[in-house]
């Protein structure tokens, strides 16, 4: 391995995007990651049934931040693709986020009619209320179909994607996924919603591929690693080590877990081949009781796809469960918990590397923050700013 000015651990959004911006900028950097590919949880890859398979889950790109397309467009080419998403609610496919064409399919006519004009002269056409704002409103006609709308949108799917309930949680968490007062059936409405032509991975193979860039797959980052807050020293491979350390994994790993394991949740993917077509968009939820479904939602890969196969298609129905490194399901962890207590563990992770200047923690695992693909595009290239500036 070389000697690098920069050493990376994950060759993820977080870690790949830092690469390339601080090898243009003169460093040389060295990855390690652990997987044996790149693209972290975003690696995609045609499978037998020539679909393009996410194998960590849906991954679809949508963005507001010019930045982050202004860079990743140098690595590839875009299609356009809008996500849609239809909830399974009392036997009826309905569109997610909950908008005014779902009031139309679940109420009655004139019903619908009363409830949809209650919304748009309270908030007004084109508005995104949060649920768990809709339902502090003091209009008990708004509270009613409120509930009506956290029983059969959020209660159990927020219950079987993070074991708590949607009161437990961070409330950006739902507020992920408003309610619309509007007819517009896509998922997101940033103005930039493409996918990368060729796929995630030919677009980290092209960013990665810079001479000032070495990446090592197959490579456990802690076996070369080894950081002594203490006495605020990073070693590698046994030797001191003062360049910079961009550590995109889980920072309860990088201190061996001396203040507990930080909880993140996990999916199992139970991936199926079938003919012809499967559903009617791309993503069905299943907001319902666990007894019901026990998983969240079904994807059906190929409706992303630009030029998908007829004659076969492949889906992933996903599965919840607790994240356990040691475990035998739920051994990858997706999504960081929030909680009082897990931010206050978090907190005292961060508070030990205080002494350690020259390790920085970057991405959705290191900073416990559910970053979306260009919001981890922006955080990136703004570190990699921030440490040439320095340097
Ligand atoms: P990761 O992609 O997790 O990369 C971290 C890398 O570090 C991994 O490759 C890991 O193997 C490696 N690593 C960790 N520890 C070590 C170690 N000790 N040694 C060596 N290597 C190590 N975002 C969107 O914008 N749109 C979506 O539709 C979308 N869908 C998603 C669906 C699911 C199911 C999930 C879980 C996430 C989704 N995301 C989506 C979010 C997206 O996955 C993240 O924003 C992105 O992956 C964050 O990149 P990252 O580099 O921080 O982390
Ligand atoms: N959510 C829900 N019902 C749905 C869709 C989303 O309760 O039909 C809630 C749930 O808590 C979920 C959160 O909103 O975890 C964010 O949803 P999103 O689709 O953004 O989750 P991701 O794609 O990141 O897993």
């Amino acid at each position: 391995m070389m000697k690098p000015d920069v050493l990376i651990v994950g060759a993820g959004f977080a870690g790949a995007v830092s690469a390339r911006a601080l090898a243009e900028a003169g460093k040389k950097v060295v990855i390690l990651e652990r997987r044996s590919h790149i693209g972290g949880n975003a690696y995609d890859y045609p499978d037998e049934n020539g679909v393009m398979r996410h194998e960590y889950g849906p991954h679809i790109f949508h963005t507001s931040s010019e930045k982050a397309v202004k860079f990743l467009s140098r690595f590839t080419g875009w299609y356009d693709y809008e996500h849609r998403v239809l909830g399974c609610i009392e036997g009826q496919l309905v569109p997610i986020p909950f908008n005014l064409t779902s009031i139309e399919k679940l109420f009655p006519g004139e019903k619908a009619d009363h409830l949809k004009e209650v919304l748009i002269s309270a908030y007004g056409m084109g508005q995104k209320i949060p649920i768990l704002e809709l339902r502090k409103s003091e209009d008990p006609e708004i509270r009613e179909l409120a509930e009506y709308i956290f029983e059969h949108v959020f209660k159990y799917y927020t219950m079987k994607q993070w074991g708590y309930t949607a009161e437990e949680i961070d409330p950006a968490v739902t507020g992920r996924v408003p309610v619309l007062v509007s007819y517009d059936d896509r998922y997101f409405q940033d103005s930039f919603q493409k996918m990368p032509d060729q796929g995630f991975t030919a677009m980290f193979e092209k960013m990665l591929d810079h001479e000032a860039i070495e990446v090592h797959l197959n490579t456990e980052a802690m076996d070369h690693l080894c950081v002594d807050p203490e006495a605020g020293r990073v070693l590698l491979d046994g030797e001191d080590y003062d360049g910079i350390v961009i550590f995109t994994g889980l920072a309860d790993q990088l201190l061996n877990y001396v203040n507990g394991d930080l909880p993140y949740r996990s999916l199992e993917f139970d991936v199926q081949s079938a003919e012809g077509q499967y559903q009617p968009v791309t993503t069905v939820n299943y907001p319902t009781p666990a007894e019901l479904h026990p998983y969240t939602r079904i994807t059906e890969y190929k409706n992303m796809m630009k030029n998908p196969p007829k004659e076969k298609t492949t889906v992933a129905v996903e599965y919840p469960y607790a994240y356990s490194r040691n475990g035998e399901k739920g051994t990858v962890p997706y999504y960081p918990v929030f909680t009082d207590a897990s931010r206050a563990m978090y907190a005292a992770y961060t508070a030990m590397l205080e002494k350690v200047p020259n390790i920085y923690l970057l991405g959705r695992l290191a900073e416990y923050k559910y970053y979306n693909m260009d919001q981890i595009t922006d955080a990136a290239l703004a570190l990699a700013e921030k440490l040439t500036e320095e340097k």
